[in-house]
């Protein structure tokens, strides 16, 4: 199964897809984890990506693309994925059309989680992130058992520098110019699925796995 998550910065596609993978027995990739963790480690795509992001803005398509592709190499990729973050321009989102082509497949859901920006200021200030393993909590309505600590792996739970309110700002803005058309693009595919991301995390899930399961 092959899936992409669509929605806002902070809607909760990471939370939805680490469900989703550990539900399904596939891997869930996320674009920025894959940065955070290269920034981390001092890698010099990490070096180039964190400009970018430290502004709010999106890393450039032949960068994102470079390592994406790099990634669905790996054999855990075999029986698909669920995508967090990527495709977020009609670029990145017609070169994926054509890798999988290339290769005889295709996508088999776009899953919109939709909350509206008024919300999206509140699910980010409240975010948590552990830079060890890239776990995602939030202080009112997924707090960690231990205050800072990351529950899955004891890692250090962090306010991500781009979760600040001055960069949200930026960054919801890039969301509708440039990732927002990809609603359109996968509607136009038939596998756009639309979920309310404003209901409670279980709940978001269940409306999730019964699209999946049907
Ligand atoms: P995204 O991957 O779309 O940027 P996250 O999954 O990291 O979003 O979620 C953003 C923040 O909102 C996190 O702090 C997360 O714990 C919280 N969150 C996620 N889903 C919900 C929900 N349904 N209700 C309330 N808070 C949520
Ligand atoms: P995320 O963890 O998905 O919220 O992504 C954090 C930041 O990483 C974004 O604001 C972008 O700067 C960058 N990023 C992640 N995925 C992509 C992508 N597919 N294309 C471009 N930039 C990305």
């Amino acid at each position: 199964m092959k899936i992409v998550m669509l929605g806002a910065p902070g809607a909760g596609k990471g939370t939805q897809a680490k469900m989703i993978a550990s539900k399904y027995g596939i891997p869930h990739i996320s674009t920025g984890d894959i940065f955070r963790a290269n920034i981390k480690e001092g890698t010099e795509l990490g070096k180039k990506a964190k400009a970018f992001m430290d502004q709010g803005a999106l890393v450039p398509d032949e960068l994102t693309l470079e390592l994406i592709m790099d990634r669905f190499k790996q054999a855990d990729c075999a029986n698909g994925y669920v995508l967090d973050g990527f495709p977020r321009t009609i670029p990145q989102a017609e070169a994926l059309t054509k890798a999988l082509s290339d290769e005889g497949g295709k996508l088999d859901y776009a899953i919109n989680v939709e909350v509206p920006d008024e919300n999206i200021v509140n699910r980010m200030s409240g975010r948590r992130a552990c830079l060890s393993c890239g776990g995602t909590y939030h202080v009112v309505f997924n707090a960690p058992k231990k205050e800072g600590v990351c529950d899955a792996c004891g890692g250090e739970l962090v306010l991500r520098d781009d979760d600040k309110p001055e960069t949200v700002a930026k960054r919801l803005d890039v969301y509708h110019t440039q990732t927002q058309p990809l609603i359109d693009y996968y509607a136009g595919q038939g596998i756009l699925k639309e979920v309310d991301g404003t209901k409670e995390v279980a709940e978001v899930f269940g409306d999730i796995t019964a699209i999946l399961d049907k």
